[in-house]
């Protein structure tokens, strides 16, 4: 059984001085519907790099997870503007996302600094939540499962028969969109990312998690929730308001 895991990405938005108040307001929206501490479901949200430490003082004692949204590979050196694996768990951290779609689009990561990130991450016990996905033009072209292929067969390669790692299936024409992947597209996508782990590292696959991003909202999470190989979500523009963010934890 996959513990369920909904996790938030605010990407550049908000202030180090609205974290307090988004945490508070997350737990009284919260309050009756779902205990971050009871461990039914795992509440993550991956903040700004300045927020972090601020992040995980008051967000983790009220049970909830707090992630980078980025690493460097390498635990040091002349990267200026970077983030190390070392430096995250120095402050406590123990999660991240790696290679969000717009970190591959915007920042040239490829699938191979991606891989690298992952392993810098297992490594070091931090458990990073690798993002994959096709865009519009390869799922027009019929491509989606040979891209997802590719990007799987990348991080396997790199952090073989480890099952400490999240991944997140973003298809990348529903990031910010509007456009939801059909609850049946969500499946078909995670299903095949499924087959691919199982065929490199057999029952391993049934440990890990999925995720589904692209859009998730309130009005789409439990339709999404419902597939059996949809174990949770990656939610960008939804996640900043917590009071929706409530609604989506509490799917
Ligand atoms: C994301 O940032 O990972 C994402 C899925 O964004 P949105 O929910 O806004 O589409």
């Amino acid at each position: 059984m996959r513990k369920p895991l909904i996790a938030g990405n605010w990407k550049m938005n908000h202030l180090y001085s609205q974290v307090p108040a988004y945490f508070q307001k997350l737990s009284e929206e919260l309050k009756g519907k779902v205990d971050p501490r009871a461990g039914q479901v795992d509440i993550l949200l991956a903040v700004p790099a300045p927020f972090l430490g601020l992040a995980r003082e008051v967000a983790e004692q009220s049970g909830y997870l707090v992630a980078a949204q980025t690493v460097h590979e390498k635990a040091d050196g002349a990267f200026t503007g970077e983030i190390s694996v070392p430096m995250l768990k120095d402050m406590g951290l123990r999660w991240t996302l790696v290679g969000h779609s717009e970190r591959r689009q915007y920042y040239n990561e490829t699938d191979a600094s991606v891989a690298a990130k992952a392993k810098a991450c297992i490594e070091q016990d931090v458990t990073p939540i690798v993002c994959v996905g096709e865009t519009r033009v390869e799922r027009e072209a019929g491509q989606t499962e040979a891209v997802l292929r590719r990007q799987m067969e990348a991080v396997l390669s790199a952090v073989g028969s480890s099952v400490a790692y999240v991944i997140a299936y973003e298809p990348v024409w529903a990031i910010g969109t509007g456009l939801t992947a059909t609850e049946a597209q969500a499946q078909e996508a995670h299903a095949f990312i499924r087959s691919v782990l199982r065929s490199k590292i057999g029952s391993g696959a049934e440990q890990l998690r999925i995720l589904y991003g692209g859009s998730v909202k309130s009005s789409n999470i439990s339709g999404l929730m419902k597939q059996v190989d949809v174990d949770g979500a990656l939610v960008g523009g939804a996640s900043l308001d917590p009071a929706e963010f409530s609604k989506i934890v509490a799917f």
